[in-house]
């Protein structure tokens, strides 16, 4: 299977002014070994991220790439890899079909992993992850960390339903391992 990952809010903790050096990333307690995990049972877990952090001047790509090797070293300690990231730093008011509630990235990660959309979940804590993922006919999981729990709370739209919602990303995992309690 093919997993889905947004970045922010899901395997880190969300920052209301973007995460600007690797300093700034602060894992979310259990993400890693929750990756480990799926990496463990033979799936493919790609990273789909907005980040318009670079498209806005805020910091440029070679930072972004940084961070992102702070990500893998985060995830290598408890034993997990991403098989792919896909970053899109267009700023908002110059989006392309890549950046969320885009399906543009998505369809890209099933193309190169040749994954069928309804087999594919993709795991956010945004509205945008979930229209993103509706748009692209993949499985919606909202987690409620990051912004999650106000997204669910701000109410899910009846076209991105069904959406299943997890407490994080350990929980989510858990179900798709099938080790739901
Ligand atoms: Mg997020």
């Amino acid at each position: 299977m093919l997993v889905l990952l947004d970045r922010d809010g899901v395997l880190n903790e969300e920052r209301g002014d973007f995460v600007k050096n690797p300093g700034e990333l602060v894992m979310i307690e259990g993400s890693a070994k929750a990756v480990a995990d799926l990496n463990g049972a033979g799936h493919r877990v790609v990273l789909i991220t907005n980040q318009s952090v670079v498209g806005r001047g805020i910091i440029p790509q070679d930072m972004l790439d940084r961070i992102h090797d702070a990500l893998r070293t985060e995830l290598a300690k408890e034993g997990g890899h991403l098989d792919e990231i896909y970053a899109c730093t267009d700023p908002p008011w110059a989006a392309t079909d890549r950046r969320k509630p885009g399906a543009g990235m998505l369809r890209e990660a099933m193309s190169q992993f040749r994954s069928v959309a309804d087999e594919t979940p993709m795991i956010g804590d945004s509205l945008r992850d979930l229209q993103a993922a509706a748009s692209a006919g993949c499985r919606r999981i909202l987690v409620r960390t990051g912004n999650g729990a106000a997204t669910q709370a701000d109410g899910l739209a009846p076209d991105i339903l069904p959406v299943a919602v997890y407490e994080n990303l350990r929980g989510a995992v858990d179900m798709l391992l099938g080790n739901d309690p």
